[in-house]
């Protein structure tokens, strides 16, 4: 059949435009988004892309006591002194910061509930550092893993707790995941907020999402003496309840945060999980670093700026399966 040569010319047209306008438009595919995530992520974020766009999500957790206390020797590891005034006090899988200031220590989340009096209190005493000076605690949100020591440290050291609204209230309604007791409500934590204890200050950025209260944070370390922006990221995992309106609020958060710390100027990226920044592996690496050489938690504004881009993609992959 012979195709009349203007049909042909138009389908040429037609076809180099619609090239054109694919060109320009956002790719918005699983795929696209999916290799973003994968670009981003590198080799400094294998284990924040495993978990948010690789292996099965999951819904949230069911209001149920914790399980008893694995066998110590899975999750007990060195605390280390990493900067000149920040402290890792964590386990394997879960980090407590412990931030010292001239007049006194702030401590960041609390671990498992089990592991929060050998690895924190335990910890802090092996580093020369004492557990009664930590005035206050913030916690990055309200789930077992970071609030379990919270009591513990508002019982035993009178440390003021930091915590974002609605996860007090998610303590406060829960039934069965404080059989040892809460944690009594204490600072809420706001956007914006200045924690400031002595010489130093952390900034709270409210980043809901993983759950509705959780906080970020901007604070300033020193390493040998030069002063370094941190950004820590409160909450990551995608395990709240899967729709779209929850992903847009996770997705707002992970922007409002890499735009947070940007403009804060943070080369270090902190998590509360060493399957995100790979703490317990850096601090290794700390032993065997030589003067001169680069602070391995010190990744450069860049690599902060791909950390936010890992979870800001893996969450529209996972949005858009949705849809
Ligand atoms: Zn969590």
């Amino acid at each position: 059949m012979r195709i009349p040569r203007r049909m042909v010319l138009s389908a040429a047209v037609i076809s180099a435009l619609t090239a054109v306008a694919a060109l320009a438009a956002p790719v918005d595919t699983v795929e696209s988004h999916l290799a973003a995530a994968k670009a981003a992520a590198g080799f400094d974020f294998s284990g924040t892309l495993a978990r948010v766009c690789i292996a099965p999500q999951t819904g949230p957790g069911r209001d149920v006591a914790p399980g008893p206390a694995p066998d110590r020797s899975t999750y007990i590891t060195d605390p280390a002194k990493v900067f000149d005034n920040l402290y890792f006090v964590g386990t394997k899988f879960h980090s407590s910061w412990a931030l010292t200031t001239s007049d006194g220590i702030i401590l960041i989340d609390t671990l498992y509930e089990y592991a929060s009096d050998e690895a924190i209190v335990g910890g802090l005493k092996k580093l020369g550092l004492d557990p009664a000076n930590v005035k206050y605690v913030i916690i990055s949100h309200a789930h077992g893993d970071h609030v379990g020591g919270a009591k513990l440290m508002q019982d035993r050291f009178k440390s003021r707790i930091v915590m974002g609204a609605p996860d007090w209230e998610s303590i406060e309604k829960s039934v069965n995941q404080y059989p040892n007791g809460k944690p009594k409500r204490d600072i809420v934590g706001a956007d914006g907020q200045k924690v400031t204890l002595g010489d130093t200050s952390v900034t709270l950025v409210t980043t809901p999402g993983h759950t509705p209260g959780t906080l970020s944070m901007i604070f300033q370390v020193k390493d040998r003496g030069r002063p370094l922006t941190v950004a820590y990221s409160g909450g990551t995992a995608f395990n709240f309840v899967n729709d779209v309106p929850h992903f847009d609020i996770y997705i707002n958060s992970q922007r409002k945060m890499a735009a947070a710390a940007a403009s804060a100027g943070a080369t270090v990226l902190i998590s509360n999980h060493s399957e995100f920044d790979n703490a317990v592996t850096k601090i290794r690496l700390m032993v065997a670093r030589k003067p001169g050489e680069p602070h391995p938690f010190e990744v450069g504004r860049e690599a902060v700026a791909r950390y936010f881009k890992v979870t800001d993609e893996c969450a529209q992959v996972a949005r858009l399966k949705l849809l």
